[in-house]
């Protein structure tokens, strides 16, 4: 936390703000303030680019349309295939990759 201001936008209307939280003008609410149809801001970057959480990871060229948002937790399959995929780009000393963590396909 807290190096600088962090900017979150709207989607919907465009509105910028500098905490994050739910849009008050697209969020719905009932009569009772209740809320029933939630619209989060998202986080951008200063220059209005939506802002890319900043892992360890390298620069996915795909996946980068959608797929962040439904990312939550890659199978073994797709953690394999995105190893293979990074190391094109970023190969270590011994040819191993080792940004996601020891492997336990063995621990089973
Ligand atoms: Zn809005």
């Amino acid at each position: 936390m807290g190096n600088g201001l962090s900017y979150w936008k709207c989607n919907t209307c465009g509105t910028t703000a500098t905490y994050q939280g739910l849009c008050r003008d697209c969020t719905t609410y009932d009569s009772e303030r209740n809320i029933i149809e939630p619209t989060s801001r998202i986080r951008i970057n200063k220059d209005g680019t939506q802002h890319v959480k900043n892992t360890q990871r390298p620069i996915m060229p795909f996946g980068e349309r959608d797929g962040f948002r439904k990312q939550k937790k890659l199978t073994k399959k797709q953690t394999k295939a995105m190893e293979e995929h990074i190391s094109k780009f970023r190969p270590t000393k011994d040819g191993e990759v080792a940004l996601l963590g020891e492997s336990d396909d063995e621990e089973e």
